[in-house]
């Protein structure tokens, strides 16, 4: 799927909602966009092909993309389902709207970045199914690259009069900033002209002062009832090398002043992102009004609106508290199958088409709320229903001996072919025709589940007991005659006696009545797996909600591993393939671990939701 295309059809409902049939649900952010777009709020915009500043896009040709959102992480760690969400929603409205969405690392802090997780976010977005490419041109950018012109406006700010190098210690700074019901303190320095401002910031630049001994501010409001206006830094001094410039630079924009800039150069229309930036956006409405007034950058300026994060019940969503769990050895890496990374959740078999039907049923709204990890696992279950193969396994394998195998077929060694559709008939897209059937063996001796016996029935029980009649489900049907125990009492081995003429498909199939059909893989062709039973990675809904310890909450339980054996169709199995085990859920391949004659598979989820509470 292609992110960045306009819409395939020409857009001809009236107020450029997307085309019909796109069953998209409306929200307050398509409200805004179809609105912008209604009004012309952008038409007038151009692009010159690259990011830059007014003059550079003023060259540029009208800008073919409608709008023009991004998607804008700090290479600081693994993106996460919160993240998805982000993307879904940024690269989403830019396809369906005709614009185009950045993908832009925000790598302006020098010292938490590395490559690493550049590559890894790279690969996230482009397996959850996007791109950024668009009229013939990649929108791939990285903030830093921009560090030039932020000193520039920095300059031009300090010039005008809009900011200021403050020299006192963080802690002055810190009590003269006042609180909610008290008004700071104008600093000291706040009166020098903008010459000795100017001389001042260029000693910073130049590496003549250290580290923290002064920033530049911007010159705003000391008394302004919004604590972010009370002249925030926005420059600081940091010896640190950074990933992309090296040790060009000593002195590093603050977040608050190189996002909106970022967004400018870029000429994002829409900026989106999440609520706790909110009181921010008085700031970045104060900058882009100076640096547009300034004919530094291109009208109209960029528009910050806020969505409510993700908050998923038993997942943190937290890069900190994430890359805890992974350097304390908590999980097994970033891609944990336990884990809400991008890698772990396509680890765990999750795919990119249920996670945006997640992204997308969750929606967008402008209030915080949890929402229930069952709606994740139901996305899951939605989209691989018609898509998974089925394939028996047995997880917890006790041996099922058919006694009287030589008498009916002539051989102890005798086996036979039995046949069953990878897909049932309700699962196969109409018009397409089915997968090749399954081919498995059965023979005298087959593995069934432990808990398919019961030696003293409970009441209501259907599955083998003395007596009892059920089918070896896709084969025979068959009649319990016992079992044998060990020393201990344990069930070594089940005993039953096949029913010659009833197998499945067969005219004498029905011939005989069983009382439950189960699950089971034969001796003669079943393969031994490692089969790896996930469950939630933390016992508590909310893990991490009031500062509570996270790592308390930890599920002991939440890996075991147990042998299985699975039919040849699944230890067969291409590495990220996923399956339906009958009965049991949604498998995958391990794509770690997983090899020819060596199958692991993990548990994506159950077939029914057991997380609601
Ligand atoms: P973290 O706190 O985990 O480090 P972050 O917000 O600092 O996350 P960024 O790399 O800055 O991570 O995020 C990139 C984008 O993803 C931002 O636009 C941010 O708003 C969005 N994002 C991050 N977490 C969530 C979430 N839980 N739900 C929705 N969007 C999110
Ligand atoms: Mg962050």
């Amino acid at each position: 799927m292609s992110s960045n295309t306009p819409p395939s059809k020409p857009n001809s409902t009236p107020g450029n909602a997307p085309a019909e049939g796109d069953h998209k649900v409306s929200n307050f952010l398509r409200q805004i966009i179809e609105n912008d777009l209604d009004k012309g709020t952008y038409t007038q915009r151009r692009w010159a092909g690259t990011p830059g500043d007014a003059a550079h896009h003023a060259a540029g040709q009208p800008d073919p993309a409608k709008i023009r959102t991004r998607f804008p992480p700090e290479p600081n760690g693994y993106l996460h389902i919160g993240h998805a969400k982000s993307i879904c929603l940024n690269f989403g409205l830019a396809r369906d709207y005709g614009g185009v969405c950045h993908m832009r690392f925000d790598d302006t802090n020098p010292e938490k970045e590395d490559t690493e997780y550049v590559n890894s976010i790279i690969d996230a977005v482009q397996w959850l199914g996007f791109n950024w490419e668009a009229n013939g041109q990649q929108h791939l950018f990285q903030a830093s690259d921009y560090f030039d012109f932020m000193y520039r406006a920095a300059e031009y700010l300090v010039e005008a009069g809009y900011a200021y190098v403050d020299e006192q210690t963080s802690e002055q700074m810190r009590a003269a900033r006042g609180d909610f019901g008290k008004p700071g303190i104008d600093s000291p320095f706040r009166s020098r002209t903008p010459a000795q401002n100017l001389a001042r910031f260029r000693e910073m630049r130049d590496g003549q002062h250290e580290d923290g001994s002064m920033v530049l501010r911007a010159k705003i409001d000391m008394a302004s009832p919004n604590i972010n206006l009370r002249d925030p830094a926005i420059y600081r001094i940091r010896r640190a090398t950074h990933h992309n410039t090296g040790d060009t630079w000593c002195i590093y924009p603050m977040y608050t002043f190189a996002h909106p800039i970022e967004d400018a150069l870029e000429q994002i229309t829409h900026s989106i992102c999440t609520l706790e930036f909110e009181d921010q956006r008085p700031f970045y409405d104060w900058l882009m009004d100076r640096l547009c007034e300034g004919g530094l950058l291109a009208h109209p300026a960029p528009h910050q609106y806020e969505f409510a994060r993700l908050n998923l019940t038993y997942v943190i969503t937290s890069k900190r508290k994430l890359a805890q769990l992974v350097y304390d050895h908590k999980v097994s890496g970033w891609d944990d199958p336990r884990m809400p990374t991008i890698v772990g959740l396509r680890r765990r078999g999750y795919t990119p088409e249920s996670i945006q039907m997640f992204a997308e049923r969750i929606g967008v709204t402008k209030s915080d709320s949890w929402i229930d990890y069952s709606t994740l696992e139901g996305c899951l279950r939605e989209d691989l229903e018609n898509k998974a193969h089925r394939g028996m396994a047995v997880l917890d394998p006790v041996k099922l001996v058919l006694t009287n195998w030589a008498e009916a077929f002539g051989s102890d060694d005798y086996t036979e072919d039995c046949t069953q559709p990878a897909l049932p008939h309700h699962a196969v897209p109409e018009g397409q025709t089915p997968p090749p059937e399954r081919v498995f063996k059965i023979g005298k001796a087959v593995w069934i589940e432990r808990e398919d016996f019961e030696e003293v029935p409970p009441k209501g029980y259907k599955r083998l007991f003395p007596g009892n009649v059920v089918r070896l489900k896709g084969g025979y049907v068959i009649e319990c005659t016992g079992c044998e125990k060990d020393a201990s009492g344990t069930v070594t081995a089940v005993h039953a006696k096949v029913i010659p003429g009833t197998k499945s498909g067969t005219p004498g199939a029905d011939s005989v009545k069983a009382k439950a059909a189960i699950t089971w893989v034969s001796v003669a062709d079943g393969v031994p797996a490692e089969v790896r039973l996930y469950d939630r990675l933390f016992s508590d809904p909310q893990p991490d909600a009031g500062g509570k310890d996270f790592i308390e909450a930890l599920n002991p339980n939440s890996l075991k591993v147990v042998t299985a054996y699975v039919e040849p169709s699944l230890a067969a199995a291409k590495p990220d393939e996923k399956f339906q085990f009958e009965r049991f859920g949604y498998f995958v391949a391990d794509r770690v671990d997983h090899a020819p004659g060596k199958p692991v598979f993990n548990r994506v989820t159950g077939l029914k939701d057991s997380w609601a509470r």
